[in-house]
């Protein structure tokens, strides 16, 4: 990516230091987003790779993988589908439980979110320990589609994160990446 556009990308976004606690700097995305330039040149180039191939759906992880997620799928023109925290689709779901760094939670898909063998590509905001994006591609997985790759605006590389996700075979792409946590 053009050395350029990748320090106007990492600048639009805002790093807030101890939040949501002491020694996690929070890397905050809305000001990218609010930056149109930004926002548009980040979709852009996830999903340069993956133009004019065959993509049928997204899956972005609640919440701000909805916003990345959306964006991308329309310009895929492929169809949009919610991973989302436990207890809020309406319909049928299939479950899956994982680590965070205190205790358990759980997200869930509908169960005739995919068709088999469907292309999809999974999207987040930021990758850090993977825990996240590990249980939704085991999910994607379990459902029978098909990973083409993950696609993150922020990697955290320290935390290992992309590395486990490459390691169970899945493509990982980002923008933007941070030392640390
Ligand atoms: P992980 O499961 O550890 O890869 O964490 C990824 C999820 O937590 C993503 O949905 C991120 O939005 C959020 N997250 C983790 N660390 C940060 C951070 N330093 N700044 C902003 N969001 C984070």
């Amino acid at each position: 990516m053009d050395k350029r556009l990748l320090t106007d990308l990492k600048a639009a976004i805002r790093s807030i230091p101890d939040y949501p606690k002491p020694g996690i700097v929070f890397r905050d995305i809305t000001t990218l987003l609010g930056d149109a330039r930004a926002f548009r040149r980040s979709v852009d180039e996830l999903v340069q790779p993956y133009a004019g191939g065959r993509i049928d759906k997204v899956a972005g992880i609640e919440a701000r993988g909805f916003i990345i997620g959306g964006a991308i799928a329309h310009q895929l023109s492929a169809g949009f589908v919610p991973i989302r925290k436990k207890g809020k689709l309406p319909h049928e779901t299939v479950r899956i439980a994982y680590s965070l760094e205190y205790g358990v939670d759980e997200m869930e898909i509908h169960s005739d979110a995919f068709g088999q063998d469907e292309r999809i590509i999974l999207v987040d905001d930021l990758i850090a320990t993977g825990g996240t994006a590990i249980a939704a591609t085991q999910l994607l997985r379990q459902m029978g589609a098909e990973i083409v790759a993950a696609c993150f605006i922020v990697d955290l590389p320290d935390l290992g994160g992309a590395a486990k996700l490459r390691e169970l075979g899945v493509e990982v792409r980002s923008l933007v990446s941070f030392e640390g946590h």
